[in-house]
């Protein structure tokens, strides 16, 4: 089933959209099947449970850190992932570039933005966005590649495109800046139910979970 999932998805996403599988809450063989099948990209929530899978998983796959990130937990994560898609304060950002600093390595990262402005949600509201990248660009040992959001959960995938196009255009307007230090290549946007919306607003990272494994028990 998770084969024939994601050569379904891996035929219908267009050429230059990447597609990361969101492996909350599944087990390492799912994972490796995921890999097998044609899967690049794996997302992670969870550190414990990454560090877990990232152990068992011997397939060759990037892994990126797609959840809420705390600073006391960075140390643990640095060496496996190979971008974190959810920065959204400096304090985070200090505590990615000092761990990486300590063991030789430069991480790729995402500043996750608050699209739908919701305040329990994690990100960086939009106008602040760019003051952020700014900052961060200033640390040796992380790069900053783009942009991420999550936006609204609602049941119709329009409701969200309006937060893809605001992400789109703070991408563009962050690219055009031309911040010394900044690559904006990577917008990462659109789940399960919002991928195909997503990639119409310019999205060329989308994170998928249910479509590839099916609903969470
Ligand atoms: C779970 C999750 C996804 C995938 O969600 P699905 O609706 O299962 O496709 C994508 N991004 C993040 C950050 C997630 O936590």
């Amino acid at each position: 089933m998770i084969r024939d999932n994601i050569e379904q998805l891996l035929a219908e996403i267009p050429e230059g959209v990447e597609l990361a599988a969101a492996a909350k809450a599944r087990t390492p063989e799912e994972i490796e099947e995921a890999i097998e099948a044609g899967v690049r990209v794996i997302g992670e929530n969870y550190v414990q449970e990454a560090l877990a899978a990232h152990d068992q998983v011997k397939l060759p796959a990037r892994w990126h850190f797609i959840g809420h990130l705390q600073t006391n937990k960075v140390r643990k994560i640095v060496e496996i992932f190979d971008m974190i898609q959810t920065v959204d304060s400096l304090r985070l950002a200090r505590e990615i570039d000092k761990r990486c600093g300590a063991i030789g390595k430069v991480m790729p990262i995402l500043i996750e933005v608050n699209s739908g402005r919701e305040p329990q949600k994690c990100g960086v509201l939009p106008e602040e966005a760019v003051e952020l990248i700014g900052e961060a660009a200033l640390l040796p040992n992380l790069k900053v590649e783009g942009l991420m959001t999550m936006g609204p959960l609602t049941g119709d995938p329009e409701l969200a495109r309006p937060y893809f196009v605001e992400t789109r255009n703070l991408f563009e307007k962050t690219a055009e800046l031309g911040i010394p230090g900044v690559e904006m290549k990577v917008l990462s946007m659109g789940m399960t139910n919002s991928y195909r919306v997503a990639i119409e607003e310019g999205s060329n990272l989308v994170r998928i979970g249910t479509k590839i494994f099916g609903p969470r028990g």
